[in-house]
């Protein structure tokens, strides 16, 4: 089989068979298939599209290229969570110590930031020691240890999703389902959980902006996973406006603890308890209403904030910063974005919010790029509260100012201030299972 005739068949509109892409993701993995023939392919399925079998077949063999985490060791049940990725989004430094505290081990491998979206790595780094590049004995270790571990992507899974990714986001081929569904579910099925729980964002800070490409994107997530023996469900969530009160680092680092001593904000709540709610269900934990009760009530204990400060001591973090965010890095200088009327703050863009925390230096351009741990935006005010003109809506936090004019733009053209509150709607739009 020549590979100019596998692009040839998808350029006209052909399924391909199981034979021809794993030639495709065995070429990809060895470089017998060079970048030129692989973006042709790849820019063929971004116009052409997969069916649900193609896709699945894609998955199977992104996971054949590298090894697999067994988890077989680990005290069970095992339930992972995933998001797709939004501004302020540190639900899963929430949600995975309540879980675990239920009695549910929760593997974690997550990803750095880039873009305008912030990485659960970046934000747990900002506790000095923290470790995230374990191998995978020793993550299987502190799983058996704590329940819960938060760690890098290992290097050894998936190695032609490395590949693929980095053509794609070179050659315009990333916006496309099949390909964004083969590449985060390989990587979720070669993590071995036994069950997934995804939250599937939507809106101005998400990678999907519309309610209708949320739902494919999550549907076909789901039928990746269930194909393959895993059970997974999806949620779909909002992401207009960022989640919580702080976007960066440092600052996401506090706002979690606060989060898991009770005093998190409504918003990130919401998504942190209907998350928890599934992943102890698909863990076969309860039905869903005592699943509810039991997150609920691991939280108002203070086992959550335990199973936390347990696992940031067994990953080497400083666990003094649980007791005293003050320990965290600190902007040393500030700068306040006042609101230019009296109102209710009508809405405020993930995304441009997203973009000033990284342009004061709390997220990265490149994947090479340095962050500033302590750098972020605080939001004062959310969407449907209060302001009279010259209070503050949002607080820039930085430590060089290299960036500030551009985050200063940024901010200012994030807020929007109406006489009337704004209609807000839940932020769990709805669920895929
Ligand atoms: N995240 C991934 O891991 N892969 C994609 O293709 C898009 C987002």
């Amino acid at each position: 089989m020549r590979f100019v005739d596998v692009i040839a068949r998808k350029r006209d509109g052909q399924a391909l068979t199981r034979g021809e892409i794993d030639l495709f993701i065995r070429g990809v993995t060895d470089g017998r298939v060079p970048d030129y023939q692989a973006s042709a392919l790849l820019m063929a399925i971004v116009f052409r599209g997969m069916s649900g079998e193609e896709t699945g077949w894609l998955t199977d063999a992104m996971v054949e290229s590298g090894e697999r985490v067994e988890l077989t060791d680990v005290p069970g049940p095992t339930v992972g969570k995933h998001s797709t990725g939004g501004v302020g989004d540190k639900v899963s430094i929430v949600v995975a110590p309540l879980v675990a505290a239920c009695g549910v081990t929760v593997p974690k491998m997550s990803g750095r930031g880039l873009g305008h979206t912030g990485g659960t790595l970046d934000k747990l780094e900002s506790i000095p020691g923290f470790r995230v590049d374990v191998s995978i004995p020793e993550f299987r270790q502190m799983l058996c240890d704590v329940r819960v571990a938060i760690v890098g992507q290992s290097p050894a899974l998936v190695p032609a999703d490395k590949r693929l990714y980095a053509l794609r986001d070179v050659t315009g081929t990333v916006e496309s389902v099949p390909l964004i569904s083969a590449s985060v579910m390989s990587k979720k099925l070669a993590e071995g959980s036994g069950a997934l729980v995804l939250d599937v964002k939507c809106g101005h800070g998400a990678f999907m902006k519309s309610e209708a490409e949320a739902y494919e994107l999550a549907r076909s997530l789901v039928d990746i996973g269930t194909r393959a023996g895993m059970a997974t469900e999806a949620l779909v969530t909002g992401m207009s406006a960022p989640l919580g009160r702080a976007v960066g680092n440092a600052v996401e680092i506090a706002e979690c603890i606060e989060a898991l001593q009770g005093r998190g904000p409504a918003d990130l709540m919401e998504v942190v308890i209907a998350l928890g709610t599934r992943m102890l269900v698909l863990a076969g934990r309860d039905d869903g209403s005592g699943a509810e009760q039991a997150i609920r009530a691991v939280l108002a204990s203070g086992g959550g904030l335990e199973k936390l400060r347990a696992m940031v001591d067994r990953q080497g973090g400083d666990v003094s910063v649980i007791d005293d965010g003050g320990r965290l890095p600190q902007a040393r200088r500030r700068r306040t974005i006042a609101a230019e009327r009296s109102g209710h703050v009508s809405a405020l863009r993930a995304d441009l919010v997203g973009r000033a925390s990284r342009a004061l230096g709390a997220g990265r351009r490149q994947v090479e790029d340095r962050i500033d741990h302590a750098a972020g935006v605080l939001i004062v005010r959310k969407p449907g509260e209060a302001v009279r003109a010259g209070e503050p809506v949002l607080e820039l936090l930085y430590n060089d100012d290299a960036g500030l004019a551009e985050a200063e733009t940024l901010a200012r053209e994030a807020v929007a201030i109406a006489d009337a509150p704004p209609v807000l709607r839940p932020l769990v739009l709805g669920a895929v299972r």
